[in-house]
Order: C-alpha cells, then sequence, then structure tokens
C-alpha cells in the first residue's frame, strides 16, 4: 500500500490540505482514527468526544479538554464560528495567511450571524450588556442560516447540515480521488536517512505499514504530538487549550427555548486582557454529568437558564506525553484573566435580572488545544520537521493560544501548505 501524499487526521488541518493536494492531481491517502457517526443527540455524541468518562479527556490537573475522534474532527461539533485568529501573530512569525483566510472566508461562506437567528436569552443579554456600555457584535459563523433550524445541539453534531465541517472538503478531496482509510490509528512515522518513508498505522485487522514520500500530520493539538514522540521527534511541550467557563444565572422569566449558542461575541477585552464573552449553555447531559451536585437540577431549569462563557488566551503552560496523558493546569495569569471575565459576565447576568444567589461558575474547560508542535519550535516556516517530508498542519502548529475560534486560521494554514507542497 502506498501515495505520494499521507494526511493523518481528517479534521480542519488535515482534511483541507488533502482536498488542496487531490485539487491539484496529486495521489492522497487520508488516515483517520475515527469513524463516521451518526449526528445531533448527547447519546450518540459521547460516542465520538474523547474521553473515558463524560464527554472529554482529563488533565492530570482536572481540566477538562473536548475534542473529538471521528471522520471530520472537531470541526463536527464546533458552534460554527469563523474568526480570524493569530493573523498577526503569524504574519510576525514569517507566515503570511492574509490570502489564504480570504479564501477560507468565501469557501466556508462566512457570514455574521443574523439577528433574527438571535434566540431569546442571546438579546437578553445582548441588551444588557449595551446597557453597561459593552460593545456586543453578532458573531461571525460558517453557517448555512437557510438550513439552521435554531435547535441549539450544534456541538453534537448538525443534523441538517447546515454547519461548514471538514467533511465538505474531506469529501471533495475523495470525488477528486483521494483515498480514505478510516478507523485506523497512526501509531508513528517511518523515516530513513532524515526522510520520511511512510506510517505504521493499527486497525481492526493488527498493524500495517503505509509506504508514502510526504506526510503531513493533521492529527490534533493533543493527537499530533504523541505520534511526532513515537517517531523520536520532540513534540508535546507549550500546550495551550483556550481555557473556559461558564457563569449562569437564572431568570424568573420562564420558557425560554433552546437557540443558538455564541451567536454573539464581546470581544473588546480580547487584545488587552485576553478574553472573549459570549452567550452559551451547555448541553443537558452535559449538565447532568458535568455540574456538582448541588447544581445539576438546573438542567432541569433551562428554560429560566441563561450563561456566558468567558474563554482565554491561556499560558503554553501544558504538556502532553507519548503515553497521552496531559498535563496542564490554569496558571495565576490564567486565573486573573478568568476572574476578570467571570466579574464582567456576573455583571450582564445582573443587568439582566439574574437573582445572585442564583450565579455559579462552571468549571474550567478547554476545547481548543493546540501549541504542541509550534511554528519555529518543531516545525519551520514552511511546516516541515527536522526529518525531510514530515509537515504538520494543524491546531499543533499554532504559536500561542488564539482566545478565539481557531477553525478559519487552520483552514488558512491547510491552503498555504497545501499549496507550497504543490509548487515544490
Ligand atoms: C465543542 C467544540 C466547539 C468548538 N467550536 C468551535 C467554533 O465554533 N469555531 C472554531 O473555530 N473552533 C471551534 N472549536 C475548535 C475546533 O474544532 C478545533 O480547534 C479544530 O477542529 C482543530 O483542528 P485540527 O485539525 O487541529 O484537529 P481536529 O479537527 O480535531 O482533527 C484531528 C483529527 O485527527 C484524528 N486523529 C487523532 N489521532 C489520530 C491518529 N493517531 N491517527 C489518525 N487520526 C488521528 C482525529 O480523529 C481527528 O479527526 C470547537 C471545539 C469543540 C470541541
Amino acid at each position: 500500500m502506498g501515495s505520494s501524499f499521507l494526511v493523518i487526521g481528517s479534521g480542519a488541518g488535515g482534511a483541507t490540505v488533502a482536498k488542496e493536494l487531490a485539487s491539484q492531481g496529486a495521489e492522497v491517502t487520508v488516515v483517520e482514527k475515527g469513524g463516521m457517526n451518526k449526528l445531533g443527540t448527547s447519546w450518540r455524541a459521547l460516542k465520538f468526544y474523547s474521553g473515558s468518562f463524560g464527554p472529554g479527556e482529563v488533565s492530570a490537573e482536572g481540566i477538562e479538554l473536548l475534542r473529538t475522534i471521528m471522520v471530520g474532527g472537531s470541526t463536527v461539533v464546533t458552534l460554527g464560528n469563523g474568526v480570524r485568529a493569530l493573523q498577526t501573530e503569524l504574519k510576525d512569525a514569517g507566515v503570511s495567511i492574509d490570502e489564504e483566510l480570504e479564501e477560507a472566508e468565501r469557501e466556508l461562506r462566512v457570514t455574521a450571524t443574523p439577528k433574527n437567528f438571535f434566540g431569546t436569552r442571546t438579546k437578553i443579554l445582548r441588551d444588557s450588556s449595551i446597557e453597561l456600555g459593552y460593545d456586543v457584535k453578532p458573531m461571525p459563523k460558517f453557517v448555512d442560516f437557510k438550513r439552521c433550524r435554531m435547535c441549539g445541539a450544534c456541538v453534537l453534531g448538525c443534523r441538517y447540515g447546515a454547519k461548514w465541517t471538514a467533511l465538505n472538503p474531506l469529501g471533495e478531496a475523495r470525488r477528486m480521488g483521494a483515498k480514505l482509510i478510516r478507523n485506523a490509528e497512526v501509531e508513528k512515522v517511518l523515516q530513513e536517512g532524515g526522510e520520511v518513508r511512510g506510517a505504521r498505522i493499527r486497525d481492526a485487522s493488527g498493524v500495517h505499514e503505509i509506504d508514502a514520500q510526504k506526510i503531513v500530520l493533521a492529527a490534533g493539538g493533543l493527537g499530533t504530538p504523541p505520534i511526532l514522540q513515537r517517531s523520536g521527534l520532540e513534540a508535546g511541550e507549550g500546550f495551550f487549550a483556550d481555557l473556559f467557563v461558564v457563569t449562569y444565572g437564572l431568570l424568573d422569566k420562564r420558557g425560554m427555548g433552546e437557540e443558538i449558542g455564541m451567536a454573539t461575541i464581546i470581544d473588546e477585552f480580547h487584545e488587552n486582557h485576553g478574553f472573549i464573552i459570549s452567550p452559551i449553555m451547555d448541553v443537558k447531559l452535559d449538565m447532568l454529568l458535568s455540574f456538582p451536585l448541588s447544581k445539576k437540577s438546573i438542567a432541569f431549569k433551562r428554560d429560566r437558564l441563561i450563561g456566558l462563557m468567558t474563554k482565554i488566551a491561556d499560558d503554553s503552560s501544558g504538556r502532553v506525553l507519548q503515553s497521552g496523558r496531559i498535563e496542564k493546569s490554569a496558571t495565576s495569569n490564567d486565573l486573573k484573566k478568568l476572574e476578570k471575565g467571570i466579574e464582567v459576565s456576573k455583571q450582564i447576568l445582573s443587568q439582566a435580572g439574574a437573582e445572585s444567589r442564583s450565579i455559579f461558575v462552571s468549571k474550567i474547560r478547554g476545547a481548543h488545544p493546540g501549541g504542541t508542535a509550534a511554528l519555529g519550535k518543531i516545525v519551520n516556516k514552511d511546516f516541515e520537521t527536522e526529518v525531510s517530508g514530515l509537515y504538520v498542519c494543524d491546531a499543533s502548529i499554532l504559536p500561542r493560544a488564539p482566545g478565539s475560534p481557531p477553525v478559519l486560521t487552520i483552514v488558512a494554514l491547510a491552503k498555504k501548505l497545501g499549496s507550497k507542497l504543490m509548487a515544490e
């Protein structure tokens, strides 16, 4: 078995690179650890959210980290938020993605969330924020609002095909001849004389080797470093996850239905304080699994509940080991950012009419794992590692935590790599 290009992982980075390469006639094989899954309910989602207990992996220090193992990767469960993240930082590191971001925005059809798609909570929180003098913007989303039913279940995978996911470029790549091998885990990359020659994969039938002239590793911020480490390369330090909490409160008003999460954004604190604020509510099963015992009953009062997420650009202080063990805690700097965001959120919730004794803050989680094979450290400006022909193109190469949704940037980076590889 062999291919000119082997792409490991079919998420934001992998599927996009595969499409770019296949569209220019390259022979491409994508190897994906996960399978195809039915979407749209919590029970189904428990199958593909990675982690042995509940919908996430947990760091040694107790921080829950969300990602999915499935065809399409974590893009399948996004909220569709499409913003330009780290554009300046990447330029400073010698990688300009201005053109690719524009192309990505066109291709993913990024558009500001229309006001008629704001749910009741979003409107209440928007109005209260404006009364307090905050600048509330509609969130740019890669969502086809003609198909969106406002069910609020984006994080369970969209049943209506309204959201862009990596399944779109992957499908295009396959139509142009790319092969997909799914339910197959890449263990390590094989090299000879400093050059890549293939990969070792494990599937239900055993362990196999697959030849390749070039490999693009795109197994995500948590998946990529163990593969690099097993292949004899350094990786895994500098781990970030865009840590977040949700500050909740109960209103007297009843009967609020489900709605699109993160339909608006307050980003005025991003530059100086490193956080964004956006309205959101966890899904019911997640509340039952992850809320403290004293708060679990709130899952049954959803029609009165309002929540604001504080998402921070956390320190690159964690690491991912070859065994898969994740070490990640919130540093004092991270806690300061979270506290400031929580303070603003509480102020907005109170303004909206939430009783102060009903207000509580969820535990710290992260959903944007990255930084573990960072640009300038593990990969060079061409995203190539010290092994010739071995590239990395996923959230691992981001130089620092974006503190905002990274998909658009990862897609832009993958477009850049695709063009570079084909130009060679
Ligand atoms: C609940 C949630 C909501 C989010 N919402 C947004 C949002 O609205 N906007 C946004 O920009 N970002 C969002 N994100 C973050 C975004 O999904 C990720 O940052 C992005 O998908 C990362 O892309 P990636 O290519 O690094 O990894 P992924 O997209 O996760 O792809 C990695 C792929 O590699 C596969 N893989 C892993 N290990 C192996 C292996 N050993 N062998 C083969 N394959 C392997 C995985 O199964 C996966 O398919 C969200 C994340 C979560 C969890």
